[in-house]
């Protein structure tokens, strides 16, 4: 191994301090990796990878390090900045430090951020059986802490972590063998989890970090005391980000605790079934409930939006108080439109707000604040009117003046261009920057005078980069030189010469320029810090500006689709839908096809509080049972509702759990996987919780499933008595009888041999599943439908009543087999048929499918 040069003693001295984070090593204008970094990030950002010293290394360009640094964040990683401090060395080593590491969940430049989501950085920690959970978005300042017990771990954990979605997430050492903990993980494809430590996540010294933080006396006002699980995740956060960005962050003034009980209580896999902010195809936005109702104009209100999506309240008061001003803008279209054409243009005054505190913001920073909160000002007045209420006006108008008169309209963002600061500002900062404006014409007039002195008509005083100031005499010239010019440099043509005033003269533009350089920065510094005392009031404001962009944003949807405004109610437990639709599957469908349903439960004693659905494949029983549930979650967000009326009792709860999804990548059975969510709203529903059930049971054998749904249907009507739909294709659930079932089926008109599926849901039960119909549609060749409906036929025949007919399949089915086997007496075609009529189309995945029908393809065709 070749011998180890200075440089890179250094580099392995700084990484072995760092050793789980991509180490930048600034070399020059390049950050350089070196090593396993250099090797793992050349193959990541496809970097070429060189060698120096025998050490394998690569690099990228300082001033384009952003673009590589928001890559590697998105990939999860953590990147040491190590900068060279101090004087930099003509000879010997440069000192290097690392002056910040730049985490997925730290990063506060824009470029590494999403704008309208927020950038939450998670810790939990489980002490004496107790879970505590915090988060914190470093960009705004938003810090949650919420616990629970540990017995309840793998779901609240789970259902916490699945809404605030962390960037990522740090927990103590003694939690990496946790295999619940690992489970979730694994779930929720958090990108950066690392852990430290136990003793970092120590209760006394976290509760004092706290303290310290929010500067008061204890933490009672925050609802914490030194034995809250809350608190160690907590203070633990604050530390890390202090270590991490190596910079204050005043801005985090405050953490608001949460209950379960303060929001509609939701489990992960109900918000994904639900597709409230991710779709399940692609985990993208699109098809999504958040799609459909965020209009916002605003960064700010984009977040707020999610945010209100992921906590929707349980309290009557706190809802109807966001409908009234959902109503003012629904009320006045022309105000509406107003309103939006004024909050566009508004910057992300929040992230503006944690860069000041954070000592990040710089001049064009500013001017943004000003002229966002210059829109604001215009567009306070008329909503007061409409009754919004605001902090006062008077703070903004302050530090728009400061910014006006200090900051420079078009400003630079570096500090040597001599363009931060306004004339005006500062007497001495103008002197000097005469000096400067004024030289060309100081030159010109000594210039004058050495040749009125020299008699020299041609003489020019020039500068290069190198040369700096000089007089040049041509060649012709060259005997009525002084003898106070001192040589410069000799040319072909020309001689260079500089003169003592020259020097003086020279020297005073340097020191002009490195004087406008310290001021500029000195004074920015200043005005900086003096807009730090308004953070609070500024992260106020991005409330209220995003209060207003939601809000309104809701308004918008509401006026576009043709939402009404639910009547909501504490007390009671009516669940009354006129003319519900699915706010999605209406946006994508052309207008006017969505068929409108009506639902009417009453969970308790009186009332029908279980909707049994049946009808066949794709008549629309999912699409109905999901519009309820988001309807429910609408209404409880203070948004206007896709219906043409509805009465609502408030709900605790919404399960939803949807179909048999292949969960098996992530090693846990389907089945397992229905089961242990059905397991989990058996025990937790109560008379206030609204629970979608869609062919739960189908994941196991028809007599296995179908006692199981009969088993739960009974348990959610007897015991939990909570509003329930019921979405089934076992038919023989209809027969069970009881005086809170309402028995629903999909209306379906026969034409001959085609159905139409009228969408409609009436009174009744389905009596047909229309199985073979649907095997028409998905393109089965006409001769094998045409025997599959012979065969059907028998079958219902032989069977006689109804409830056999699955008996009567199975045995037929299982018959064949053995007779194929056994002589061959069955046609290829018969196989087919007996195939297609046994195979379960919903849980079969497209692929699937299609090797099936090549089988069968092949198989018939060797006829
Ligand atoms: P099921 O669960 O009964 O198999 P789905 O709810 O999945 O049926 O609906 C199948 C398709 O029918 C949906 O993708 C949608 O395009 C359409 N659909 C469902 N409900 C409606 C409706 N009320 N109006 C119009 N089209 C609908
Ligand atoms: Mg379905």
């Amino acid at each position: 191994m070749a011998e180890e040069t200075p440089i890179i003693a250094q580099y392995r001295g700084i990484k072995a301090q760092y050793p789980d984070d991509v180490l930048f090593f600034r070399l020059g204008d390049f950050y350089e990796m070196f090593n396993e970094d250099a090797v793992e990030v050349s193959r990541l950002l496809n970097l070429t990878l060189t060698h120096r010293a025998d050490n394998p290394m690569c690099g990228i360009p300082y001033h384009a390090s952003k673009i590589y640094i928001a890559r590697l964040l998105r990939m999860g990683k953590r990147i040491a900045i190590a900068e060279q401090i101090g004087e930099i060395a003509k000879k010997g080593l440069t000192e290097r430090k690392v002056v910040e590491v730049i985490t997925p969940g730290t990063a506060t430049e824009s470029e590494y951020l999403d704008g309208n989501a927020n950038n939450f950085l998670a810790c939990a920690c489980i002490e004496k059986d107790q879970v505590g959970l915090a988060y914190v978005d470093v960009t705004t300042g938003e810090f949650r802490a919420t616990g629970f017990n540990e017995k309840s771990l793998r779901e609240n954990l789970a259902k916490e972590l699945g809404r605030c979605s962390p960037r990522e997430i740090i927990l103590p050492e003694g939690l990496r063998s946790n295999e619940n903990v690992n489970a979730i993980l694994a779930s929720l494809s958090i990108s950066s989890v690392s852990y430290y430590p136990d003793w970092h996540f120590n209760s006394k010294q976290c509760y004092d970090r706290l303290v310290k933080q929010f500067k008061t006396a204890n933490l009672s006002s925050f609802s914490l005391t030194e034995t809250s699980p809350e608190v160690a995740p907590a203070g633990f956060l604050l530390d890390y980000i202090l270590k991490t960005t190596n910079s204050e962050s005043d801005h985090i003034k405050g953490i608001s605790v949460y209950r379960d009980s303060q929001f509609v209580i939701m489990d992960d896999s109900s918000r994904r079934n639900l597709e409230i902010t991710s779709n399940l195809r692609d985990g993208s936005v699109q098809y999504t409930l958040l799609e459909c109702v965020n209009n916002a104009k605003t960064a700010m209100g984009g977040r707020l939006i999610r945010d209100w999506l992921s906590f929707p309240l349980t309290n009557e008061e706190q809802i109807v108080s966001r409908q009234n001003h959902v109503q003012v803008f629904v009320d006045s279209v022309s105000f509406l439109r107003k309103v939006r054409e004024q909050l566009d243009g508004i910057l992300d005054i929040e992230r503006l707000a944690g860069r000041i505190a954070m000592d990040r913001a710089h001049a064009k920073d500013l001017q943004a604040l000003k002229n966002s909160l210059n829109l604001w000002l215009k567009a306070r007045p008329s909503l007061e009117e409409k009754g919004f209420g605001f902090s006062d006006s008077s703070d903004a108008e302050k530090i728009t003046a400061l910014i006006e008169n200090a900051i420079d309209d078009d400003p630079a963002t570096v500090f040597t261009e001599g363009r931060i600061i306004k004339e005006g500002w500062s007497e001495e900062l103008d002197e000097w920057k005469k000096i400067q404006r004024n030289f060309n014409s100081v030159l010109e007039e000594y210039a004058e005078e050495e040749r009125q002195q020299t008699g020299i008509q041609n003489l020019k005083i020039k500068n290069t980069g190198n040369l700096g100031y000089f007089i040049e005499v041509t060649k012709g010239k060259l005997d009525k030189v002084p003898s106070h010019f001192i040589m410069k440099r000799t040319l072909v043509n020309a001689d260079r010469y500089t003169t003592e005033k020259l020097q003086q003269l020279e020297e005073k533009l340097n020191e002009s320029g490195s004087k406008i350089i310290q001021l500029e920065h000195d004074l920015f510094i200043e005005v900086r810090n003096e807009l730090k005392k308004y953070v609070l009031y500024l992260q106020q404001t991005a409330q209220e500006i995003a209060y207003c962009d939601v809000t309104s944003s809701f308004a918008d949807a509401s006026v576009s689709h043709g939402w009404v405004r639910p009547e909501i109610s504490g007390n009671s437990r009516e669940f009354l839908v006129e003319e519900g639709r699915h706010p999605v599957v209406e946006q994508h469908l052309p207008k006017g096809e969505f068929v409108p349903n009506d639902l009417s439960l009453y969970s308790g004693d009186k009332g029908k509080s279980f909707a049994l659905i049946t009808g066949p494949n794709m008549a629309g029983k999912s699409t109905f049972l999901r519009q309820n549930a988001l309807i429910a979650l609408l209404a409880q967000t203070g948004c206007f509702v896709p219906a043409k009326s509805a009465r609502l009792g408030i709900v605790d709860r919404i399960f939803c759990r949807v179909g048999a999804s292949d969960n098996l990548a992530k090693g846990e059975s389907t089945f397992l996987v229905e089961m242990t969510e059905t397991a989990r709203i058996l025990r937790s529903a109560t008379d206030r919780s609204l629970v979608i059930m869609d062919e739960v049971g189908r994941g196991t054998s028809t007599e296995d499933g179908l006692s199981i749904a009969w088993a739960v249907s009974e348990h959610l009507l007897n015991t939990l008595k909570c509003k329930t739909l019921f979405a089934t294709h076992y038919h023989e659930l209809t027969r069970l009888e009881h005086d809170s079932i309402s028995q629903l089926c999909m209306d379906v008109s026969e034409n001959g041999k085609d159905i139409v599926f009228l969408r409609k849901v009436i009174q009744g039960a389905s009596e047909n599943s229309y199985g073979i119909h649907v095997a028409r549609l998905a393109g089965i060749p006409e001769p094998v439908i045409e025997r599959a409906q012979e065969i059907l036929e028998k079958i219902q025949l032989d069977a006689g009543d109804e409830a056999n007919v699955i008996e009567t399949v199975k045995t037929a089915a299982a018959e064949k087999k053995g007779l194929t086997y056994a002589g061959g007496l069955f046609s290829e075609e018969e196989m087919v048929i007996n195939e297609i009529l046994s195979s379960d189309l919903d849980n079969m995945t497209p692929m699937a499918a299609l090797q099936a029908i090549s089988r069968w393809k092949k198989s018939l065709d060797g006829r």
